[in-house]
């Protein structure tokens, strides 16, 4: 019988993303929606750090859903130029500060998030645009923690979008070892390198241990 895990999202796609970045623990592990997830107030994500606010995310969705596992996650860019901003504000960079030029009016969030990155980095020079992603996945049954990984992807903030795929900041992150930016890669690729990818199977390897696997992440 495969692990059920209730996914705090109200999202359909990460139920998708989650079920590809699980790789080789596939058929262990089915990912469901957390039911009644639009009537529960979502509790407030403003911690200091991705990790508390994953564990609080998982820790008070799963008091609405006994017994169940709950997975929740909070993920970002940090980029080293910026001190690791936007990181947890990664979702809301540009609205925080007020950055919304009339150009972008009508633009989604995401293209007003990476037009305020680039301007933030004008004028730096390419080889100090260091960034990661970080992602943090919490589960908790019943209002208490269960487990906690971390995942991360080392890339660098390109100074023009490339690509049309991914979402957020991907056509801004280029990953050298590719030679593509995360919006150019496939969703198998992109779940194989990323963050996500990366803290779930470590997630994964706590809730269903498989020894051989610990050596490769
Ligand atoms: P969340 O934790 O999934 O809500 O993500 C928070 C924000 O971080 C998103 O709105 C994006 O701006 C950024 N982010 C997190 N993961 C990714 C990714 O894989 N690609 C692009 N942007 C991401």
């Amino acid at each position: 019988m495969p692990l059920t895990l209730h996914v705090a999202t109200t999202n359909p796609g990460k139920l998708r993303d989650f079920a590809v970045a699980a790789g080789p623990h596939g058929g262990e592990v089915e990912f469901v929606r957390l039911p009644g997830m639009e009537r529960i107030e979502p509790p407030p994500e403003n911690a200091a750090t991705f990790e508390e606010n994953a564990r609080s995310k998982a820790v008070e969705y799963s008091r609405h859903a006994p017994g169940c596992i709950v997975l929740a996650d909070d993920s970002g860019l940090e980029v080293d130029a910026l001190h690791g901003a936007p990181g947890v504000r990664s979702a809301r960079y540009a609205a925080d500060a007020g950055f919304a030029p009339e150009s972008l009016r009508a633009s989604t969030d995401d293209a007003r998030n990476n037009a305020f990155l680039l301007e933030n980095l004008r004028g730096v020079a390419k080889d100090l645009r260091s960034a990661r992603y970080r992602c943090v996945l919490a589960t908790a049954r019943d209002g208490e923690c269960i487990s906690v990984a971390h995942g991360t992807v080392e890339g660098t903030i390109l100074e023009a979008p490339r690509g049309c795929g991914g979402f957020g900041y991907d056509p801004l992150f280029y990953l050298p070892e590719f030679d593509r930016t995360m919006a150019e890669i496939s969703l198998e690729q992109k779940y194989t390198i990323s963050h996500r990818g990366h803290a779930l199977r470590r997630l994964l390897m706590q809730l269903i241990p498989s020894p051989q696997e610990a050596s490769n992440l």
